[in-house]
Protein backbone atom coordinates (compact mmCIF):
# COMPACT_ATOMS: atom_id res chain seq x y z
CA UNK A 1 0.00 0.00 0.00
CA UNK A 2 1.37 3.65 -1.18
CA UNK A 3 0.72 5.38 1.74
CA UNK A 4 1.07 2.69 4.82
CA UNK A 5 3.57 3.93 7.21
CA UNK A 6 4.23 0.15 7.81
CA UNK A 7 4.39 -0.80 4.55
CA UNK A 8 6.80 2.17 3.51
CA UNK A 9 9.24 0.87 6.58
CA UNK A 10 8.90 -3.19 5.26
CA UNK A 11 9.97 -1.50 1.44
CA UNK A 12 13.12 0.43 3.08
CA UNK A 13 11.54 3.53 2.59
CA UNK A 14 11.88 4.85 5.50
CA UNK A 15 14.59 4.08 7.38
CA UNK A 16 14.21 1.85 10.76
CA UNK A 17 16.31 -0.21 12.81
CA UNK A 18 14.90 -3.80 12.94
CA UNK A 19 14.89 -6.05 15.95
CA UNK A 20 14.15 -8.73 13.87
CA UNK A 21 13.86 -9.76 10.27
CA UNK A 22 13.07 -12.14 8.16
CA UNK A 23 11.62 -12.57 4.25
CA UNK A 24 7.71 -12.01 5.95
CA UNK A 25 7.85 -10.36 8.95
CA UNK A 26 9.91 -7.63 10.49
CA UNK A 27 10.38 -6.42 14.19
CA UNK A 28 10.95 -2.82 15.51
CA UNK A 29 10.58 -1.13 18.45
CA UNK A 30 7.19 0.91 18.99
CA UNK A 31 7.88 5.31 18.45
CA UNK A 32 6.36 5.45 21.49
CA UNK A 33 6.76 2.93 23.97
CA UNK A 34 4.28 2.17 26.84
CA UNK A 35 6.74 -0.15 28.45
CA UNK A 36 10.72 -0.28 29.17
CA UNK A 37 10.52 -3.27 26.08
CA UNK A 38 7.50 -2.43 23.52
CA UNK A 39 8.31 -4.01 19.69
CA UNK A 40 5.45 -4.10 17.44
CA UNK A 41 5.99 -7.44 15.41
CA UNK A 42 4.58 -6.72 11.88
CA UNK A 43 4.10 -8.70 8.48
CA UNK A 44 6.03 -6.84 5.17
CA UNK A 45 2.74 -7.99 3.68
CA UNK A 46 -0.33 -5.54 3.82
CA UNK A 47 -3.05 -7.03 6.25
CA UNK A 48 -5.24 -4.45 7.03
CA UNK A 49 -6.09 -6.13 10.37
CA UNK A 50 -5.81 -9.36 12.20
CA UNK A 51 -9.40 -10.11 11.08
CA UNK A 52 -8.15 -9.90 7.58
CA UNK A 53 -5.05 -12.62 8.49
CA UNK A 54 -6.13 -15.38 6.29
CA UNK A 55 -3.01 -16.84 5.76
CA UNK A 56 -2.37 -20.19 8.47
CA UNK A 57 1.28 -20.46 7.43
CA UNK A 58 2.17 -16.73 8.66
CA UNK A 59 -0.61 -16.79 11.50
CA UNK A 60 2.10 -19.50 12.75
CA UNK A 61 5.17 -17.58 11.60
CA UNK A 62 3.74 -14.53 13.54
CA UNK A 63 3.11 -17.04 16.15
CA UNK A 64 6.52 -18.44 16.25
CA UNK A 65 8.12 -15.11 16.31
CA UNK A 66 6.25 -13.58 18.93
CA UNK A 67 7.37 -16.42 21.22
CA UNK A 68 11.72 -15.54 20.13
CA UNK A 69 11.21 -12.02 20.83
CA UNK A 70 9.76 -13.27 24.25
CA UNK A 71 12.71 -14.65 24.88
CA UNK A 72 15.13 -12.68 22.75
CA UNK A 73 13.95 -9.59 25.36
CA UNK A 74 14.44 -12.05 28.16
CA UNK A 75 10.82 -11.23 29.22
CA UNK A 76 10.06 -15.07 29.70
CA UNK A 77 10.04 -14.20 34.13
CA UNK A 78 9.75 -10.76 33.62
CA UNK A 79 5.95 -10.03 32.60
CA UNK A 80 5.18 -9.69 29.16
CA UNK A 81 1.87 -8.45 27.25
CA UNK A 82 0.93 -9.30 23.46
CA UNK A 83 -1.98 -6.91 22.77
CA UNK A 84 -3.37 -6.58 18.87
CA UNK A 85 -5.84 -3.91 18.24
CA UNK A 86 -8.55 -4.54 15.71
CA UNK A 87 -11.86 -3.89 14.25
CA UNK A 88 -11.16 0.04 14.67
CA UNK A 89 -9.36 0.09 18.03
CA UNK A 90 -6.24 0.16 15.57
CA UNK A 91 -4.46 3.39 14.53
CA UNK A 92 -2.77 2.04 11.84
CA UNK A 93 -4.18 -0.11 9.32
CA UNK A 94 -1.83 -2.98 8.81
CA UNK A 95 -1.99 -5.85 11.05
CA UNK A 96 0.95 -5.67 14.20
CA UNK A 97 1.27 -7.17 17.25
CA UNK A 98 2.49 -5.39 20.40
CA UNK A 99 4.74 -7.00 22.94
CA UNK A 100 5.64 -4.73 26.06
CA UNK A 101 7.23 -5.55 29.21
CA UNK A 102 7.97 -5.79 31.86
CA UNK A 103 4.65 -6.12 33.80
CA UNK A 104 4.04 -6.39 37.16
CA UNK A 105 1.59 -9.24 38.26
CA UNK A 106 -0.59 -6.13 39.48
CA UNK A 107 -0.02 -3.15 36.73
CA UNK A 108 -2.96 -2.62 34.99
CA UNK A 109 -1.03 -1.20 31.98
P1 LIG B 1 -2.28 0.65 17.17
O1 LIG B 1 -3.05 1.58 18.04
O2 LIG B 1 -2.36 -0.77 17.66
O3 LIG B 1 -2.63 0.79 15.70
O4 LIG B 1 -0.79 1.04 17.36
C1 LIG B 1 0.00 1.66 16.40
C2 LIG B 1 1.36 1.80 17.00
O5 LIG B 1 2.28 2.10 15.99
C3 LIG B 1 1.45 2.91 18.05
O6 LIG B 1 1.85 2.34 19.30
C4 LIG B 1 2.52 3.85 17.48
O7 LIG B 1 3.34 4.40 18.47
C5 LIG B 1 3.27 2.94 16.53
N1 LIG B 1 3.93 3.61 15.43
C6 LIG B 1 3.38 4.43 14.53
N2 LIG B 1 4.30 4.85 13.62
C7 LIG B 1 5.46 4.25 13.97
C8 LIG B 1 6.79 4.27 13.45
N3 LIG B 1 7.11 5.00 12.38
N4 LIG B 1 7.73 3.55 14.07
C9 LIG B 1 7.43 2.81 15.16
N5 LIG B 1 6.20 2.74 15.69
C10 LIG B 1 5.23 3.45 15.12
ZN1 LIG C 1 0.82 -1.62 4.94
Amino acid sequence: MDNCIFCKIGRREIPKEFTFEDEDIMVFPDINPVKPIHLLIIPKTHIKEFHALDNPVLFEKLGKVILQMIVKMELQTKGYRVVINGGGAQVVDHLHIHLMGPIAKAASV
